[in-house]
């Protein structure tokens, strides 16, 4: 777990003390309210606030005074319309923050996303915890040999053991030295600034992340995603699963247009006309290049 029985109590406290408030409530959110979800070894995701619900997607898009929503089908239609539609500024009127702990190398990939609001663990100020990302061995993989941004095969035997085993020394190894050098036994201790520069990529950061709904949508439509690296999506499934009982009307859209729709090129356009025709098109008389003749067969489940 990757709470201590302190952090645990502080949570179950906060929890215990709701507060009567005039401000939208979206009962599913409630629930979720600084309860940890485990992610990967040591990590986890909490929704610490959150600000609006499906109806405030709506009121903002009419600017109405009041609720504004006329009926339930009305208010689900309209939120798909603004979808379908790219109209975003109405799904940037939710807010939510999360606490979020994660390996330095996920956090790395989540920083470049530059809509979000974030505050992270100084180890400058304090002494980073002796806790690691080392990986499930099902998550073992080889190096893909047809995506060079990705995995292959599992690792398995001798060599997986092997793996796991220079994993977990490097890091109580470089652990140990950061303690060493900090240590003010017997010698003046180096800062902390300097002494975590020697720890591995592996090691656990945590920050606060506060991101409006429309943003989050585009984190999540990236990394939810079956290309990004699994660690970073572990994160990313359990939010997608958060923010489907936060706005279950926008998540349920989001998933329609975003997660499962495509996105066509002029040429694909072309191609379907012409199939729709009654024409054979293949890779050679497509007008595509190899890799997007395989990315566009891909989308109908063709090889
Ligand atoms: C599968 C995958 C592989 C990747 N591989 C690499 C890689 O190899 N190397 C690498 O460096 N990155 C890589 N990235 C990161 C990627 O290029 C983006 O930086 C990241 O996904 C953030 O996307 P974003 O800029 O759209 O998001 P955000 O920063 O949240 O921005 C959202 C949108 O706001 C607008 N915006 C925000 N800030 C600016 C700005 N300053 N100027 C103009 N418009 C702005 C843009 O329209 C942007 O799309 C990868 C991402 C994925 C999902």
């Amino acid at each position: 777990m990757p709470l201590t029985p302190e952090q645990q109590a502080e949570i179950e406290e906060q929890r215990a003390h709701p507060q009567p408030t005039l401000r939208a409530v979206a009962p599913g959110m409630e629930k979720h309210l600084y309860t940890a979800h485990q992610v990967l070894d040591h990590g986890l995701v909490r929704v610490i606030d959150y600000m609006g619900d499906d109806n405030a997607i709506t009121q903002a898009a009419r600017v109405s005074y009041g609720r504004g929503t006329k009926s339930v089908s009305n208010d689900e239609g309209l939120i798909r319309y603004l979808m379908r539609h790219w109209h975003s500024t109405p799904f940037e009127m939710c807010e939510v923050k999360f606490h979020v702990k994660l390996p330095v190398f996920v956090a790395r990939q989540w920083i470049r996303h530059r809509t979000a609001n974030v505050n992270e663990y100084s180890a400058r100020y304090s002494i980073l915890d002796r806790e690691f990302y080392i990986p499930a061995p099902e998550q073992l993989a080889a190096q893909s040999t047809v995506n060079n941004q990705g995995r292959g095969a599992v690792l398995e035997g001798a060599e997986a053991a092997r793996v796991l085993d220079l994993l977990r020394e490097d890091a109580m190894r470089s652990y140990d030295n950061y303690e060493q050098m900090l240590s003010q036994d017997g010698q003046q201790g180096l800062a902390r600034e300097l002494a975590r520069m020697n720890l591995p990529a592996n090691i656990y950061t945590q920050w606060y992340w506060k991101v409006d709904l429309h943003n989050l949508f585009h984190f999540l439509r990236l990394r939810a995603d079956a290309h990004a690296q699994f660690e970073i999506r572990a994160f990313a499934e359990v939010m997608c699963a958060i923010t489907r009982d936060w706005v279950p009307y926008a998540y349920a859209a989001f998933e329609d247009y975003r997660l499962g729709g495509t996105q066509l090129s002029g040429k694909g356009v072309a191609i379907l006309k012409r199939r729709l025709a009654g024409e054979t098109v293949t890779a050679e008389n497509s007008g595509l290049s190899k890799g997007e003749w395989r990315e566009f067969a891909a989308i109908w489940g063709e090889n």
